[in-house]
């Protein structure tokens, strides 16, 4: 390689580093990092998604698949730039050993993060999230861009909570009629018939089916906070993707109102000709009912403890009510400690006093700092000396 061709090589990353400031790291990849960079001239926020094709940790072969498969990507970005759920690519440059991918900041990250934070979302929240991720699965389908790596990780929120479709590095522009063959994904999102065909050479591929399929055990994992396939031995998994077996067993469903479960058994539908298309999906009375609030269900058992809880309360706040004596200057003057708020005053005065004089962890009696009077607390010092530092 002559030193002009060695230049060139670097022009890409050049041009790069001269309009925009690399940041920290937001998210990592196989083979990419996603970092915060600033544009320079005027010192607004957005994401790079740094891919690396160096030849020291990877093969040849390797290092053309992941080319090809930028390429694709940033391809397909181009394609589908301006649809309101689908993250938007705003510039790209390529070296000799980086491309550098420039998206808009997504500061509220991955829903995978949001819904870690809240554990379970509610079916209203799901209903939004999953209207906005099926219309944007039913235009790619539409342009017949099959995603391929749909999961909660590669769906981010912006300001507003709103979806971004994100990481298009497995997506797909099928010709008329072209089936697939290739196993790509992340196991627990793949749909049955990728797994089929990677066990049957005569397999006739599969198609924009598998998003749906991906798109069914996110709203699962939505609603429960677990997905619907999972076992620690891979095997055994996959085995339950290929049958279908999953349950709503656990409490998180028992309050699901039975028309999520319809719309989550059209997806999880093992045959992909049976399974809901993007369209289909939308049109379920799941998505008709946002209007009028719904009307939940509760279990039989969850019905007793509200029963239980509100008649408990009802005879705490009666009984309390006939025990309440007037607070005069006499009383208080007599046995200030009798009285709740201020025997919770006093203590909280004697906690901030002599608090620090409390060794956790050790045989210690925490309520004779709680005496109402300060010559209890001498004596039990006295008692206890060790009590100081
Ligand atoms: P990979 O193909 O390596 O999985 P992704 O495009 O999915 O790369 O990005 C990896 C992670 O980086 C994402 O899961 C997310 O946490 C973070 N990330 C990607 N793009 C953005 C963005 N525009 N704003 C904020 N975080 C992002
Ligand atoms: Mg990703």
């Amino acid at each position: 390689m002559t030193r002009e061709e060695e230049l060139q090589g670097w022009v890409g990353a050049d041009e790069f580093y001269n309009k925009y400031e690399p940041k920290e790291i937001l998210g990592r990849g196989v083979s990419s990092v996603v970092r915060r960079c600033i544009n320079k001239k005027t010192n607004q926020d957005y994401a790079v998604k740094i891919i690396d094709v160096s030849s020291e940790k990877l093969t040849s072969q390797e290092i053309e698949e992941i080319c090809d498969s930028t390429a694709k990507e940033i391809d397909i970005l181009k394609k589908v730039y301006g649809q309101l759920n689908i993250i938007q690519l705003n510039d790209c440059y390529e070296s000799k050993v980086f491309f550098f991918l420039v998206f808009d900041l997504m500061k509220r990250g991955e829903l995978f993060d949001y819904l870690t934070e809240k554990v379970t979302l509610s079916e209203k929240e799901t209903r939004k999230i999953m209207r906005a991720l099926l219309e944007v699965v039913q235009f790619l389908h539409s342009q017949d861009i099959v995603h391929r790596d749909l999961k909660p990780e590669n769906i981010l929120l912006d300001d507003d909570m709103n979806i971004k479709l994100t990481d298009f590095g497995f997506s797909c522009q099928l010709e008329q009629g072209q089936k697939l063959k290739e196993i790509c994904g992340t196991p627990g999102y793949l749909a049955p018939e990728i797994i089929q065909c990677s066990m049957d050479e005569n397999h006739p591929g599969y198609g924009k089916e598998v998003d749906l399929w991906s798109s069914g055990v996110i709203m699962y994992t939505l609603l429960a906070g677990s997905p619907p396939f999972w076992h620690r031995k891979q095997m055994l998994m996959l085995r339950m993707i290929l049958s279908g077996s999953y349950d709503y067993s656990s409490p998180e469903w028992d309050d699901r109102s039975d028309t999520v479960k319809d719309l989550i058994s059209r997806l999880l539908e093992v045959n992909p000709e049976k399974r809901f298309t993007a369209t289909e999906a939308l049109a379920h009375p799941f998505f008709q009912q946002y209007i009028v609030q719904e009307v939940r269900h509760f279990s039989p058992y969850r019905r007793f403890k509200v029963i239980c809880t509100t008649v408990l309360a009802t005879v705490r706040i009666y009984s309390s009510y006939r025990r309440v004596r007037p607070a005069t200057k006499e009383v208080i003057m007599r046995d200030p400690y009798a009285i709740k708020p201020i025997r919770k005053m006093i203590d909280g005065c004697a906690f901030k006093i002599y608090g620090h004089w409390v060794k956790k962890g050790q045989a210690q009696n925490r309520a004779a700092l709680f005496e109402n009077t300060a010559k209890a607390i001498l004596l039990s010092l006295a008692a206890q000396p060790d009590y100081l530092y």
